[in-house]
């Protein structure tokens, strides 16, 4: 047996160590002063740090985060997909928005999914194909935030991002598990099966994974703006993708009807937040195509009315369930892209309303499958247009794919984003040339009309991102999202609940057992909850639990605490554990 040498620390062992000290500090929690971030992603966080200390803002240091979790959570996000951006300026006081929602092509109609039957097309057929993609927005969304309210250019934002692409990151297990999850769909597409599997296997942790194509991507728009992803070579490659999907051999997938039209035309919306109060906070979110915000406040205001903090816990979490259950109830009768659909969002929000919806629950028992409400009851304009209502919606199985991330700097400007590219691995397309995976968006669409959600030329589906900001008396007190598609409305607003009503630290709120309820006969929980106390007390209620529990969200967040210090909050447990950073850390 070779005789072991003492460890010598010799300067090179001591440059390794001190090299790898970030890895070492990778935490869900910091406290301190000047910017702060939270992301899934070790290496976005270190982005959007480097580029706060290079003197950039938090709008600076999202899009430079967001473009690296585009090489590091591929299956999540990126170019080939759409978000929505909720932005707090300091100087001015006010919160805008940026909607960068895909749009259907314009060749889409009301019947794009539905076949010569008259019937919906088969759902997992339309992912993982051509039709399925939305005209990405994400680009778009980038540069308008970096040239209304950013201080750098794309070419500064974006080399952290080209750095990780072209260097390569280490695969977490994650990672990995994902591509295993998505083996089939991924190995219809050689250029996909190319950049994420060997011999048809994912990928396995720990190994190196470069993509010199999408650092190619990011260059192309870093030397000539959006405009090198709406026009030019790479707009044509994500035509072609879409139009003559390229298949294993044997393999063939519906095309889609994108043209170079539908991306030169393709903007993104600066629109107004929509604004709530609750107990002492001014809650700011995400206006429609997303349902996100709309229904997260509608459920605050139900909850509103509750004297909670006086209630037993499980009281408590009974309403918070309920409150959700009525919200979502409405939201899928009503909510869809508002350049399409008069959605009465006045009356969805209105303190009166939230009061009928409030009036239908009772405090000791679960109710069941609950009506649409009538908001129009409280909409201002007698002859306002009445939108068809929907069946009421099956509730889908829905997982964390996509991303949020929290953003902070010292000036006090706030950056709360939600982007995807909706299933995980989206459309599961690869551009040829260029890296990034295409959005399978347009599944957020009813399949069948009448619904206010239904497909329709140039019309932006319905999302469920809430990326929201809260304040009180006049100053940020925090801001919170997450990924989960409609389980997102539920992790922000439990989040919320925690936090506000049960009075949990940040990170408590986030970590705690997440119990997803939107209106459907049983309820999302996560493994390990049933058979809880928490559980038990919950059944005492009539509660029923999805059989099948999984993992709901990955939150991040920021609290700006009355000290002057930030908080960055990532998650504790999910998702492989998140990081926060801070400018200068609190000791
Ligand atoms: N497409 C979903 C939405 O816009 C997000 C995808 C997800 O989080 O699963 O709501």
């Amino acid at each position: 047996m070779a005789k072991r040498t003492p460890l010598q620390l010799t300067p090179a062992l001591l440059f390794t160590l001190i090299c790898a000290a970030p890895a070492l500090a990778k935490s869900p929690v910091a406290t301190g002063t000047g910017g702060a971030v939270a992301t899934i992603s070790e290496k976005a966080s270190e982005s959007a740090l480097k580029i706060l200390n290079q003197g950039g803002n938090a709008i600076d240091a999202a899009v430079a985060a967001a473009a690296t979790l585009g090489v590091t959570d591929p299956f999540s996000c990126g170019i080939g997909g759409g978000g929505f951006m909720v932005i707090y300026l300091a100087k001015e006081n006010r919160v805008i928005t940026i909607d960068h929602r895909e749009s259907a092509p314009a060749a889409a109609t009301y019947r794009s999914f539905t076949g010569p039957d008259g019937k919906a097309l088969d759902f997992e057929t339309v992912v993982a194909s051509g039709l399925s993609v939305g005209v990405p927005g994400t680009v778009r969304g980038w540069h308008e935030a970096l040239e209304r309210y950013g201080s750098m250019s794309f070419k500064q934002v974006l080399a952290p991002a080209i750095d990780v692409a072209s260097k390569g990151f280490t695969v977490t297990p994650t990672f990995s598990r994902l591509v295993q999850m998505n083996e089939p769909k991924f190995a219809a597409f050689p250029d996909t099966a190319k950049l994420y599997l060997r011999d048809g296997k994912a990928l396995p942790a720990g190994s190196v994974l470069r993509n010199p194509d999408l650092a190619k991507a990011y260059r192309d728009i870093a030397a000539r703006g959006y405009r090198a992803f709406y026009s030019g070579p790479m707009a044509k490659a994500i035509v072609d993708t879409v139009t003559h999907p390229r298949t294993a051999a044997g393999r063939t997938v519906p095309a889609g009807t994108m043209t170079l039209a539908d991306l030169s035309n393709y903007e993104a919306r600066i629109r107004q937040p929509i604004h709530t109060t609750y107990r002492g906070y001014d809650i700011y979110g995400m206006p429609a195509p997303s349902s996100g915000g709309t229904t997260v406040l509608e459920a605050l205001n139900i909850l509103e009315g509750y004297d909670l903090k006086s209630m037993p816990r499980d009281r408590a979490e009974h309403l918070y369930i309920e409150a959700a259950r009525m919200a979502f109830a409405d939201r899928n009768a009503y909510l869809g892209d508002p350049e399409y659909v008069d959605a009465p969002v006045e009356g969805l929000l209105d303190k009166k309303f939230a009061a009928t919806r409030r009036a239908l629950i009772p405090l000791d028992r679960d109710p069941g499958v609950a009506e649409a409400g009538n908001p129009y009851a409280f909409v201002t304009d007698p002859s306002y247009p009445m939108v068809p209502r929907s069946a009421a919606a099956a509730q889908r199985p829905e997982s964390m794919h996509t991303t949020h991330l929290a953003v902070s700097d010292k000036d006090g400007n706030i950056v709360a984003y939600t982007f995807t590219i909706e299933s995980w691995g989206g459309s599961g397309m690869v551009v040829p040339g260029y890296g990034f995976l295409l959005n399978n968006e347009l599944t957020d669409f009813d399949f069948m009309a009448p619904a206010p959600n239904v497909i329709e030329g140039g019309k932006r589906p319905r999302s469920s991102m809430a990326p929201t900001i809260a304040f009180k008396n006049g100053k940020p007190a925090f801001t919170v999202g997450s990924p989960g598609g409609a389980t997102i409305i539920t992790t922000v607003l439990q989040t919320i609940f925690n936090y506000v009503d049960l009075g949990m630290p940040m990170d408590q709120a986030l970590n705690a057992p997440r119990i997803s309820s939107r209106n459907g006969s049983t309820i999302d929980i996560e493994p390990g909850f049933p058979g809880s106390a928490q559980a038990r007390a919950l059944e005492g209620y009539g509660h029923k639990w999805d059989p099948q529990p999984d993992e709901i969200g990955a939150a991040n967040a920021i609290v700006f605490n009355q000290d002057g210090t930030v908080t960055a909050v990532s998650e504790g447990k999910r998702h492989g554990i998140g990081t926060a950073l801070v400018q200068h850390k609190a000791h």
